[in-house]
Parts: structure tokens; C-alpha cells; sequence
């Protein structure tokens, strides 16, 4: 059948990163009309998602995991060290995913190969993308919203989904208010190779200045993230290689044998956002248009992509009803879905990272007995893992195998 009219959808993706091409996938899977638009990210973007089950059992249903198993690597264990040299030091903690009955907590995917995925399942699919170097223009003020972009190209949609990053015009031109904050604190980003096996282990050692993680990559190959202070960080990430290599394996003790083949070194800022509301005037938040946190605990992407599946799933909802998908009531109930998950985490990931910083011997002492309690605690210690690896409720359908009980969106 003819469509009436091309230009008009039912959602439109705004920023097309990790969480918008997703966003996009899962709202098209659920039979709503989608458009993407925005530019191709940057295939070099440097970084290393870990990715837990939730979210690779999204990709797996969206059609998008099977270009990724020969750049992903799984991760078996997550290992903590106290590197703080704190007076008391807290013991190493090693969380194993067999203990929940897993084979691994998830998988490891560089973001530049997530994304190319991402384009390439998008491509083949019938969804709309519209590639173009960003929107420029916003009208959300009648019964649909309408967008132009620096070509001037016109689109309209019933709903705004927000995946353009921490900055977000869309956000702005919704008048979503944010609470943004500064770390004063900057991550190296690098991939490597090493003579010694990871063993599937993904270590951090907590550091004063912030954590430094080594992520498992295929073979004997690591992602790293190295968090100090932002003039610091730019110092490390000018380093010729062999200085580089020098002063990470004053932190890794050997743990991987030679480094050797770093790829790219690149600085990240480190930031905390939040966004008042995660829907108004027909836009709905998702990725870091609604939420920032630093790079512990590997929370980031995988809130995202529970964002992208609870709004794909109850804008459904409402779209077979025949009602308007952009109505405040949809976007109140979106809030709802993800207010706890998303601010159980920022706050959790603010915490520890300031205990990191800390000077006072008291929260050492408290961050210590954690970890005491964790890796002592066989109940606390399997809670904690299934908490870090999804959210306390039923995930969407979406995010689940096929065969599993059709989960609901509990707000
Ligand atoms: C060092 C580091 C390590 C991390 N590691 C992990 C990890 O292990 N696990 C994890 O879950 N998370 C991790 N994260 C977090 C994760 O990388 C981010 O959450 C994720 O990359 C954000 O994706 P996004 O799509 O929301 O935003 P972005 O990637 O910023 O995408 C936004 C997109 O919007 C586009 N855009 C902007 N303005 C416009 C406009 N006007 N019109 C159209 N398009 C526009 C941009 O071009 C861009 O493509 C890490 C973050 C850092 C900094």
C-alpha cells in the first residue's frame, strides 16, 4: 500500500549513536513507523562497551549481534582491586558469573563496531534513515512534532526519541531542564595487545585519582580506562608508546605480560547529568541525552539500551490502541519506568567514585567494609552481581530470549 504521506512517522530518532540506532531497531521491531536521523558516528570512537545480557540479548533480537561475536569478547569474571593505597586496604573482590549460573556477565564490543552493526541491520531493514550532519530546527508545539534539519530536510513524527548525547538540542527544545556536574577527572581510552591471557576477566583497580580497567577483547587484546586528573590524562595520552606501556604496567604489575599495538589514545571528560524529566512536549529521553555518569561499574550503554526498550514497548502499547503515541501521558509513564533505574545508578556510580577521592580515613574504612561484606557474603555478593547486571524488575520482552515469559514494564 501507497504510504500517505513519507515524510511523516510515527517516532523519530533524533542523534544516531548507540542508543538512537537502537532505539530506532526496537521501535521498528515493534511495528511503529521510524525514521533515524542524524550523522554516522565516528567508527573510531576508541571506547569498549561492556555490555551485559539484557542488552546483548537485545542486539540478538534486533537482528544486530551476529556482525559483532568476531570483535566481541565474553566477560567471565569482574575483579576489584583497592589500589587506593589507603591506610586500611579493602581485599580483592572477583565476581564470577558462574555463581549466578552464567556462563559470563555479558560481552565487551568496541562502540565503533557496535555501531557500523547497528547501521548495517538498520540498512537492510526497512526503517528510514536519514543521514544528515544534525537537526537544526524544532516545532513541538501542535498535534505532531516537526523537525528540520542543516539541509533543510522536513520530518514529522508523533514522538521525539532524544539520543543526541549530553548536549541534546532536542532536550533544550523541549525545555527539559538537566542537572549537570563536573569530576574534574579525564579517561584515557586505548585498546593494546598482551603476552599473558585476560582469562575473560575484566579488572579495576581503584585508584585515588579514579578507576583504571582492563576489559578482555578478543584474544589477547584489552580495552583500557584510565581515569585521572583531566591535565594528567592528556599528559598519559601524549606519551610515546613505550612510555605509555612503562606507566601502565606500573598499575598492572604484570597482570597481562608485554603491551604492545595501542591503538589511538583518546581523553574523555568525565561528567554527571540528569535530566528533571525524562518526557515533555513530545520528546522522550534515552542514552545521554537524559543521564551521564562516569565510566564505573559499566552502567552507562546498558541503561540506555533498558531506555530504548521500555519506550519501544509502551509507545507500542499505545500506538495499537490507535491513540497518540506523543501525548504527556505516554511520556509521564515513560518517566515513571525508568526514574528509579536510571537514578538508583547515577547516584550509586557518584558515590563510589567520590569515596575513590576521598581524603577522610572514615569513608575509606566504609568502602573497605563493602568490600569485606562482598566478598565474604554469598547472598550479598549474588544480589549485588544480578543488581550491577540488570535492573530490579521485569525487563521488556524485548531484552529477553524469545522463549522466556513476555516480561511487562513495571511502573
Ligand atoms: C571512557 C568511557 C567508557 C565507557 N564504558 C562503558 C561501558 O563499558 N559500558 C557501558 O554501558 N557504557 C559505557 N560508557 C558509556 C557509553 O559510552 C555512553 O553511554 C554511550 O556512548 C552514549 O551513547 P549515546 O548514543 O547516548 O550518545 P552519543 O554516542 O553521544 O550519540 C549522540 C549522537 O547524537 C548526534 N547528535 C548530536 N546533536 C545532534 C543533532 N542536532 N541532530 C542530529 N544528531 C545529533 C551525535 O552526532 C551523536 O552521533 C563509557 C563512557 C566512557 C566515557
Amino acid at each position: 500500500m501507497l504510504d500517505p504521506d513519507p515524510s511523516h512517522f510515527d517516532v523519530a530518532v533524533i542523534g544516531a549513536g548507540p542508543s538512537g540506532l537502537v532505539t530506532g531497531l526496537a521501535c521498528a521491531a515493534l511495528g511503529l513507523k521510524t525514521t533515524i536521523v542524524g550523522p554516522v558516528s565516528n567508527p573510531q570512537d576508541g571506547r569498549s562497551a561492556a555490555l551485559f545480557q539484557g542488552s546483548i540479548q537485545l542486539l540478538k533480537n534486533l537482528n544486530a549481534w551476529d556482525a559483532l561475536t568476531s570483535h566481541a569478547a565474553p566477560l567471565k569474571a569482574i575483579r576489584l582491586v583497592d589500589a587506593t593505597g589507603a591506610l586500611i586496604r579493602a581485599p580483592e573482590v572477583t565476581f564470577h558469573a558462574h555463581e549466578i549460573g552464567w556462563d559470563a556477565f555479558g560481552y565487551a564490543v568496541p562502540n565503533g563496531a557496535l555501531t557500523s552493526a547497528l547501521e548495517t541491520a538498520i540498512a537492510t531493514s526497512a526503517i528510514s534513515r536519514l543521514t544528515t550532519q544534525a537537526v537544526t530546527a524544532f516545532d513541538l508545539t501542535g498535534g505532531k512534532a516537526q523537525i528540520t534539519t542543516s539541509e533543510d530536510q522536513k520530518v514529522s513524527a508523533q514522538l521525539i526519541a532524544a539520543a543526541d548525547g549530553r548536549s541534546s538540542p532536542s532536550r533544550a527544545a523541549a525545555d527539559i531542564d538537566c542537572a549537570t556536574w563536573d569530576y574534574d577527572q579525564a579517561a584515557v581510552v586505548t585498546t593494546f595487545e598482551h603476552s599473558r591471557t585476560h582469562g575473560a576477566i575484566s579488572t579495576e583497580f581503584h585508584r585515588r585519582p579514579g578507576p583504571l580497567t582492563v576489559v578482555p577483547g578478543p584474544a589477547n587484546t584489552s580495552s583500557l580506562v584510565w581515569v585521572e586528573t583531566p591535565d594528567e590524562a592528556q599528559a598519559i595520552a601524549t606519551l610515546s608508546d613505550q612510555a605509555f606501556a612503562a606507566a601502565l604496567q606500573k598499575h598492572l604489575g604484570g597482570l597481562l605480560g608485554n603491551l604492545t599495538q595501542f591503538s589511538p589514545r583518546r581523553v574523555f571528560p568525565l561528567a554527571g547529568q540528569t535530566a528533571k524529566t525524562l518526557g515533555k512536549n513530545r520528546v522522550a529521553l534515552i542514552g545521554e541525552a537524559g543521564h551521564v555518569m562516569p565510566p564505573i561499574g559499566a552502567q552507562g550503554l546498558n541503561l540506555s539500551f533498558r531506555d530504548a526498550a521500555v519506550l519501544a514497548t509502551l509507545a507500542a502499547e499505545v500506538h495499537s490502541t490507535s491513540e497518540d503515541i506523543g501525548t504527556q501521558a505516554l511520556l509521564s509513564r515513560y518517566d515513571a519506568a525508568r526514574r528509579a533505574d536510571v537514578t538508583g545508578r547515577i547516584w550509586t556510580i557518584d558515590l563510589l567514585n567520590k569515596s575513590l577521592l576521598s581524603d577522610l580515613l572514615p569513608v575509606h574504612l566504609m568502602r573497605g567494609a563493602g568490600l569485606v561484606a562482598m566478598q565474604s557474603l554469598g547472598p550479598l555478593r549474588r544480589r549485588l552481581m544480578q543488581e550491577g547486571m540488570s535492573p530490579d524488575y521485569a525487563l521488556p520482552s524485548l531484552m529477553r530470549e524469545p522463549s522466556e515469559t513476555v516480561g511487562s514494564v513495571q511502573h
